[in-house]
């Protein structure tokens, strides 16, 4: 089985994440790829592979090194995001690309004017939608890249490796893909997730991540008698918004710098309530925000009276960085990979979380990789089959790297 066709083949099986579900994992359906993915590893050799009650996958594949070495693991996502559907997906494949706009098909063209960077793709093969799903190469790209090198290690037994562990897990599109993840089932010393897109790219850094409620508590009284004694809730939510800078806001930050980002409000005359998310890959920003916030609070409780204003905070998850820093190697190997794959590595922070971020507080230092899909989470979604062939490869420099590595 070619890379192309094992990508269609996993592209076609439906499964979209369910946010409303409440169930781990949140749908079903992503046991039809589950089960099919074990039965694959069985017969690439990963004898151990099984799935588990919430649908994460784990098989080793069993060093055949004369000496012990470190174990290296791969992660991928099998569910697809809910923003844009992903049943009855009909992938196309272009062959050398011209460079110019694509009709998908039902009436959709993917424009170059619209996503500039495909041009550069111009020559390569792409895997594109026919314009009514999304692809799901996020992250089936990831899928069939870990599975096209374990199948190279099938063909190719004499290629020296130490053990392999894999992991693909469910609900990744809705932040629920590490929540039930068992590192120790896992059983590496560090992994990556096969969850980007270019595969020059590496990211060992992503935001802190903390969210504010901000709860305004009013006085009402009807507006003919409330002159010097109604205090409306809605007003005070505002000037509290109104005192925040608007620099320190998504739309006006990229890069390194963090933001304040307002996410929800609503309120009446009586209470109100203000919904935040705070984001910084610096933990000391993060608590300047926290700060900037009470204050805020202080500043109005001043004015309209003790307990008009309350803002407790949530953490989220936090910069992974903070464990990578501890283990170099891990970064160090991979963009040593990406290069001997003929690419020059750019290392990105990450604009957000991956499920990396919170596997490597579990105490698995877990980067993420590219795959070679691109536009995710949408139907003008595509994947670069040179990039995704060049994927594999990477994975098996670290696997060979990772032989290497002192113990
Ligand atoms: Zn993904």
């Amino acid at each position: 089985m070619s890379a192309e066709e094992r990508l269609i083949r996993y592209c076609r099986i439906y499964t979209e994440s369910d946010p409303e579900s409440g169930t781990h994992p949140s749908a079903e359906r992503i046991f039809d790829l589950a089960h099919l993915l074990v039965e694959e590893l069985k017969e690439l050799g990963l004898s151990d592979a099984a799935v588990d009650e919430h649908c994460y996958v784990y098989a080793h594949l069993p060093s055949n090194l004369n000496h012990p070495s470190k174990t290296v693991g791969f992660i991928a996502h099998m569910d697809t995001a809910p923003d844009f559907t992903g049943e009855h997906v009909n992938p196309q494949v272009i062959h050398d690309f011209n460079g110019e706009d694509i009709p998908l098909g039902n009436g959709i063209v993917t424009k170059m004017d619209d996503f500039p960077y495909m041009r550069t793709l111009k020559g390569k093969t792409l895997i594109v939608t026919d314009g009514s799903t999304l692809l799901g190469a996020d992250d089936k790209a990831g899928i069939t890249c870990i599975m096209e090198a374990l199948a190279y290690y099938h063909d190719h037994p004499e290629e020296p490796h130490g053990t392999i562990a894999v992991a693909f897990t469910p609900d990744e599109e809705i932040g629920e893909g590490a929540l039930f993840f068992d590192v120790n089932r896992m059983k590496a010393d560090f992994a990556y997730t096969m969850d980007g897109d270019s595969v020059r790219v590496m990211s060992d850094e992503t935001f802190h991540a903390a969210s504010a409620e901000v709860k305004v508590a009013g006085f009402s009284i009807h507006p003919g008698e409330a002159k010097n004694k109604m205090k409306n809730a809605g007003r005070i939510a505002a000037e509290f918004i109104g005192l925040l800078p608007d620099y320190l806001t998504p739309e006006h930050t990229e890069g390194r710098e963090g933001f304040i980002h307002l996410t929800g409000m609503e309120g009446t005359v009586e209470q109100a309530s203000l919904s935040f998310i705070l984001r910084d890959h610096d933990a000391g920003k993060m608590l300047g925000y926290q700060e900037r916030l009470r204050s805020v609070q202080t500043f109005l409780n001043q004015k309209y009276g003790e307990d008009t204003v309350q803002v407790t905070f949530r953490n989220a998850y936090r910069n992974m960085k903070d464990v990578l820093k501890n283990y170099p190697e891990v970064s160090k190997v991979a963009e040593e990979a990406i290069r001997w794959a003929g690419y020059e590595p750019e290392t990105v922070a990450v604009r957000g979380g991956t499920d990396g971020s919170e596997i490597s507080f579990m105490g698995l230092p877990c980067p993420n990789l590219g795959n070679g899909g691109g536009n995710f989470h949408g139907r003008y979604e595509y994947c670069v089959l040179e990039e995704l062939e060049a994927a594999s490869v990477i994975i098996r420099r670290i696997v060979e790297k990772t032989a290497e590595m002192p113990l």
